[in-house]
């Protein structure tokens, strides 16, 4: 079976990005490079071979179908000609802490999916290629937010061994790299276990997150831009809980990049 393409970066990788890569280059020597999603051959997609994300022309259809605008504060969908500059129905009523939200699309169809295989075993270049094409449909918004640091949704230190990987930190690292900005996986840490937030009501996932993430002491963020990057955004509890203690350690902007919101 034909393997996943090895992703085209544009600037300064991380050490550990550029050991991954360096490894997927060899494989891709070997094997032809296929679809992250479909497994379809890429070999004679123009746009693949273009600009090297290993989704086929049919998968990044499929995945920025969606012809809705998005909520500016907090990217949910909105109806055409909606001005969202001081929020939508639905985040009107929230205090986020954070200043928007910028996403590739809506959890629903082939993109829901997608969101779900990528947190699989071997899944890293799915979730690669999806925040490829996050950055790729939105680059402009993600370069006017110029962030300083990129920081994924941080995961208890115990699920290091027990989940495949972390969908987060792949595309926070891909992010970082095309935004020419550090990621910094250990920026935030998570102090406890806590419940999976998808299996809790609205009401009760703000109690499950309370008090649950930390800056470390020695990282400095006076005056910093932090782009928060996470799979999918729901309700928003989650980064809302990170980015409080983001600009309690002195961010002056903050905003959350996600692969898909979920109406
Ligand atoms: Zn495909
Ligand atoms: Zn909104």
């Amino acid at each position: 079976m034909p393997q996943p393409a090895t992703q085209v970066t544009e600037s300064r990788p991380s050490t550990q990005t550029s050991l991954r890569l360096a490894v997927s280059s060899i494989v891709d020597f070997a094997l032809p490079p296929a679809c992250a999603f479909c497994t379809r051959d890429l070999q004679n997609d123009f746009e693949a071979t273009v600009d090297g994300i290993a989704l086929c022309g049919r998968c990044r259809k499929n995945f920025t179908s969606d012809e809705r605008s998005p909520c500016f504060n907090c990217g949910m969908p909105v109806g055409p000609h909606v001005d969202t500059r001081d929020g939508c129905p639905e985040c009107t009523r929230r205090d986020f802490r954070f200043n928007r939200v910028i996403r590739l699309g809506v959890y629903e169809d082939t993109l829901r999916t997608a969101c779900i295989r990528g947190k699989s075993r071997g899944a890293e270049a799915l979730a690669a290629g999806m925040a490829s094409l996050l950055w790729k449909k939105q680059h402009q918004e993600l370069d006017d937010f110029a962030p300083d640091v990129v920081v994924p949704v941080p995961q208890f230190w115990r699920h290091w061994f027990t989940r495949p990987h972390h969908q987060a930190l792949t595309m926070a690292e891909v992010l970082g790299e095309r935004l020419n900005c550090p990621c910094d996986e250990r920026l935030v840490r998570k102090t406890r276990r806590t419940i999976d937030q998808s299996s809790l009501p609205r009401a009760k996932r703000l109690t499950n997150l309370k008090q649950v993430y930390a800056v470390a002491p020695k990282h400095k963020l006076k005056g910093q831009r932090v782009l928060i990057v996470d799979d999918i955004l729901t309700t928003g509890t989650t980064s809302n809980e990170l980015a409080k203690v983001i600009r309690k350690a002195g961010a002056s902007d903050v905003a959350v990049a996600v692969i898909a919101v979920v109406p």
